[in-house]
Order: structure tokens, then C-alpha cells, then sequence
């Protein structure tokens, strides 16, 4: 029983606070950073290098909260989607067949400013290491 208990005691201490969050492993050395939210929804960041800034600001956004502001924006028609083409902008694509192999950029659209240096993705860079 007293076993038991001791058990019980540790496995509370290591997990309490981080309950229901879903980052694997615990980071070495590096002070924890406070929470992001995103601007767009109020939610919680948690995988910053994903994240874009928002489109009219410097605040960090979800990923899927702007793919969802483009869809919305965008007025796509029935082959078009919505794709990431990197450095900040979208792109509205139209599949040219079913199986969504070939397609056309039919307009780009700049997300974040271009070339802006964004203070939240240079700490998270820094923490990467890269
Ligand atoms: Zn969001």
C-alpha cells in the first residue's frame, strides 16, 4: 500500500501541470516561454512553427485559422482549394482532374508581409536552434 501511494504521488507530481497538453517531451535548459494565442481564434499556439502571423498584424495565428480566413475570402469555385506555398503566402490552386494531381495557380495571395522579421518566430527559432 505504501508503495502504492508513493507511486500515485510521483506520477502527480510529473504530469499535473501539464495536463492535456500534448507536447512530448520536457526542454532542457531553455525557460518556458509563455503561452502564444492566436489572435484569429483566442486558442492556445502550441506548435509555433506552423504558425503564421496574422494577416493584419504581427500576432501569431493557427495555421488552419488563416487556411480557414482564405477559404472564406477567397470565394473558390468547385475545383479551386486553397494551398500554402511557403514564405508567408497562399495560392489558389485549380485541380485539373479527379485524382487532384495536376493543377494551376490561379492567383497568389501574400498572407503575412513579406520579408518582415516577426519577433515570435525569431524566438521560436532561436529555441530550435536554427
Ligand atoms: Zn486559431
Amino acid at each position: 500500500m505504501a508503495e502504492g501511494n508513493k507511486d500515485t504521488r510521483k506520477r502527480f507530481g510529473r504530469r499535473g501541470r501539464d495536463r492535456g497538453d500534448r507536447r512530448s517531451e520536457p526542454k532542457p535548459k531553455v525557460p518556458e516561454l509563455p503561452p502564444v494565442m492566436c489572435s484569429m481564434c483566442g486558442k492556445q499556439i502550441f506548435d509555433l512553427s506552423s504558425a503564421l502571423a496574422g494577416q493584419s498584424g504581427a500576432d501569431p495565428v493557427h495555421f488552419d485559422c488563416a487556411l480557414a480566413r482564405m477559404a472564406e475570402t477567397e470565394q473558390l469555385g468547385p475545383n479551386e482549394k486553397i494551398a500554402y506555398i511557403g514564405r508567408g503566402a497562399f495560392a489558389v490552386v485549380e485541380y485539373r482532374d479527379k485524382s487532384m494531381t495536376a493543377f494551376t495557380v490561379k492567383r497568389r495571395v501574400q498572407w503575412e508581409k513579406e520579408g518582415e522579421k516577426y519577433e515570435w518566430r525569431r524566438a521560436m527559432q532561436q529555441r530550435m536552434g536554427l
